[in-house]
């Protein structure tokens, strides 16, 4: 079996068209969505991942507004960037790019900001919303993960979904995404970590595998048995002499070989990146929609 690849990029591009259709009619009616980014620091990575989602936005309508602070801020300083946001009514949302230079400032500066402006779905009340299956901005890389599954016809309702990775941006809001009762849940979900003894041993009874390790190699053929569908959102630099750059990005799971056996996987890049960045704009447009309810209400 060679497995039906997972298109990230054409299921983002098709929601994209559908954010900006929403973005329009919100325009029209005298609310354009608007997005307040902060970048602390030149980290390479954190810029291209940036201008990558201002560009996002501009193709979908939606204003953004970029500040930028050098490594060197104090917290005060992030702070004031993020209260001039939260009271700044053409910004819907705040992104915070992380990490920030010091990991230490972000429990602080993602609580700092509005929760009805929390478009990344990291604040506490929003967690703890998801949590408790209240409405709530939702992470956006899980959140883009089971939209890519539904949208690519893959059933996660009664599924057992194995997950590598108990970060508090993919691993742990996916598995409680997925064990809600509601329409993109209802999975059986067990998630594994550097502590869990003899990994295969879980991933061989999946249904579906999502690989959020960080490390290139985590998942091989041998891991997985045939028909799995596998979700790989590892992004990992690998050094490659032929490329241009130095460098190629390639995920958590051995494609090429895993592809044999699986029957759908998410190839990487072009799998779960590019639905993380809908998902920010979707959640901008859902905050501009309530903007505008509010206002309809006086
Ligand atoms: P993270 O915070 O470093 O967490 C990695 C998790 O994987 C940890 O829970 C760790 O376990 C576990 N882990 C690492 N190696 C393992 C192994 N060999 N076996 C079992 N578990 C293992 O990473 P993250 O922020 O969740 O990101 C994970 C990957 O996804 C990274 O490559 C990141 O770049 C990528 N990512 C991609 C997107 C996207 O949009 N495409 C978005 C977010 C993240 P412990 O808890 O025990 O340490």
């Amino acid at each position: 079996m060679t497995a039906k690849i997972l298109d990230g990029k054409a299921v983002a591009e098709t929601m994209r068209g559908e954010i900006a259709a929403a973005a329009k009619e919100l325009a029209g009616r005298g609310v354009t969505p608007g997005l307040g980014v902060l970048l602390v620091g030149d980290d390479p990575a954190s810029r291209s991942y940036v201008t990558a989602k201002e560009k996002a936005c501009e193709k979908a309508g939606i204003y953004s507004r970029e500040i930028r602070l050098p490594a060197s801020a104090s917290q005060q300083e992030i702070l004031d960037v993020v209260r001039s946001f939260n009271e700044d009514e053409r910004i819907d949302g705040i992104l915070v790019q992380l990490p920030l230079p010091d990991g230490d400032m972000e429990d602080g500066v993602i609580s700092a900001i509005l929760p009805e402006k929390d478009v990344d779905g990291f604040h506490p009340i929003n967690v703890g919303r998801m949590m408790l299956g209240m409405p709530a901005f939702l992470p956006c890389t899980p959140h883009g993960i089971l939209h890519l599954l539904k949208r690519s016809g893959i059933t996660v309702a009664g599924a057992h979904v194995v997950i590598v990775g108990r970060s508090n941006i993919v691993g742990r809001p996916l598995a409680n995404m997925l064990t809600q009762k509601s329409e993109l849940g209802n999975a059986t979900v067990t998630i594994c970590h550097t502590r869990t003894k003899d990994l295969a041993s879980h991933t061989l009874k999946a249904d579906i595998i999502v690989a959020a390790a960080g490390r290139p190699g985590t998942i091989t053929a041998d891991m997985v048995r045939d028909g799995v569908v596998v979700v790989d959102v590892g992004v990992n630099r690998v050094e490659d002499a032929a490329a241009k750059s130095g460098y190629r990005l390639v995920g958590d799971v051995d494609f090429e070989t895993v592809k044999e056996k699986a029957s759908a996987i998410t190839p990487v890049p072009g799998g779960v990146g590019p639905m993380t960045i809908t998902m920010l704009l979707h959640n901008t447009v859902e905050s501009a929609r309530r903007r505008l309810q509010e206002q309809r209400n006086g």
